[in-house]
């Protein structure tokens, strides 16, 4: 577990990484704590939505402070004795953390190890969070937002069929997550309808203006659901909602890689940005670390697919997700940060010098999850070189920022789970 002495000499070592940033994946990594005084200024703030996996390094059971309900969906990071600007970190609770928040009379401190590092602010609660849907449930389950307000977070079915059949990721704990939250109490459902959808939409559109994009996502289909093949299941939520709603939002769907016709059939529907998330570049540990996919389509046709949705939608707007650290999980993880930081960084070549830009999600090692139980994540060292390599390959091929996220650069990026819009 870091200290603060041993930060600053990384950031020492690698000056082209803002301190911020190195702090932010630091925290990604180990998670955070929270004072009980801390908490009950959080808890008058927009809250942590669980909106698709639990994002935490502690199961609900073992945060006895309810967490859960009180800790904020992100915090920001500013000002502080090294004069931070404004970065935007995801919330992932780890009671153990060394990073934690406490209040200093009415504002809020990160401390490391109990050193100070910046103040911390936390996003007001939208005002659509505290309204409902006509069937009584209230929006902020059907239509979440993160990255401080910009993306909805549209979970259409909050399972997965691949741990269902034993050949779950083993970084993703979507369906365990499921399981702590209904037993908590949270008013999860399975599969949320494209009616209810289009009405929080609706009424989000009346009242908010921070919302700029939406994202249709979801636990993979391998066979059917509801009578539907994976592409007939989710096609209907972005086509509704353009229907209803035409360009609103910037449209995203994340669904896994599919074939060329079902990635028309997104397009037609008026998505703009297509996510057919990649996970783990190494071809050994795509195998083992993501059977159900490794098994059902198999990694050189997804990434054919990656290619082939390029067609469809330009390479700028496909734009396949890194789960970046997993490659060093044990046991069949990388031993060293060099194996693991070539390992994906000919993934990043290999897609960029075709002119797609992958992202990175930073690892959060859930110990629902069948590598997280160690909550061991990658070192910081493999984050700060990671992160130079996705900023000069994008340099190298001449990229422009990545679409559907904001403004990118530090002090103005709003990417909550990794730096790569800080660090463009
Ligand atoms: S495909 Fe893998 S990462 Fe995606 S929800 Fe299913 S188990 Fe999780």
């Amino acid at each position: 577990m870091p200290n603060l002495s041993e930060i600053e000499i990384l950031a020492k070592r690698n000056p082209d990484i803002p301190f911020e940033v190195i702090v932010k994946e630091d925290i990604l990594r180990c998670g955070i704590s929270w004072s009980p005084e801390a908490l009950a200024i959080a808890a008058e703030y927009k809250n942590k939505s669980y909106f698709i996996f639990s994002f935490d390094m502690a199961p609900i059971s073992s945060l006895e402070n309810k967490e859960n309900i009180k800790a904020p969906e992100e915090i920001r990071l500013v000002g502080g004795q090294y004069n931070f600007l404004p970065v935007v970190v995801s919330v992932r609770l780890n009671p153990d953390s060394p990073y934690r928040v406490e209040s200093d009379e009415n504002s809020l401190v990160l401390k490391l190890a109990g050193d100070a590092v910046s103040r911390v602010e936390l996003q007001k609660t939208p005002d659509y969070y505290r309204k409902t849907l006509s069937s009584g449930r209230p929006i902020s389950e059907i239509a979440p937002s993160i990255e401080w307000g910009y993306l909805l977070y549209l979970t259409a079915f909050r399972l997965c069929q691949y741990p269902t059949a034993g050949e779950g990721c083993l970084y993703c704990d979507i369906n365990e997550n499921y399981r702590q939250q209904k037993n908590s109490g949270r008013p999860y459902s399975p599969v949320k309808s494209v009616e209810e959808v289009v009405e929080a939409l609706d009424i989000i559109a009346s009242v908010d203006g921070d919302s700029k994009a939406y994202t249709v996502t979801g636990g993979s289909i391998a066979e059917t659901l509801d009578g539907k093949s994976e592409i007939d299941f989710y096609v209907r939520y972005p086509e509704a909602i353009e229907r209803r709603l035409p360009g609103r939002w910037i449209s995203k769907a994340a669904i896994q890689a599919l074939t060329k016709d079902d990635v028309k059939k997104l397009k037609d529907a008026g998505v703009q940005i297509y996510h057919p998330n990649f996970e783990i570049w190494d071809a050994r540990l795509f195998e083992t670390y993501c059977p159900g996919k490794a098994r059902r389509v198999g990694r050189d046709e997804w990434i054919r697919r990656i290619l082939d949705a390029a067609d469809v939608f330009g390479t700028e707007n496909v734009i396949p997700n890194f789960v970046a650290g997993v490659e060093m999980a044990p046991p069949a993880g990388f031993g060293s940060v060099d194996a693991a930081t070539a390992s994906t960084a000919e993934g990043l070549d290999f897609f960029m010098s075709r002119g797609i830009s992958p992202r990175f999600t930073t690892w959060c090692p859930e110990p629902l999850s069948a590598l997280g139980k160690e909550r061991r994540g990658a070192p910081l060292e493999y984050y700060i070189r990671l992160l130079r390599v996705y900023r000069d390959t994008r340099a190298k091929y001449k990229l422009p920022a990545p679409r559907g996220y904001g403004e990118p650069g530090l002090g103005r990026a709003v990417f909550s789970v990794s730096s790569f819009m800080d660090t463009v």
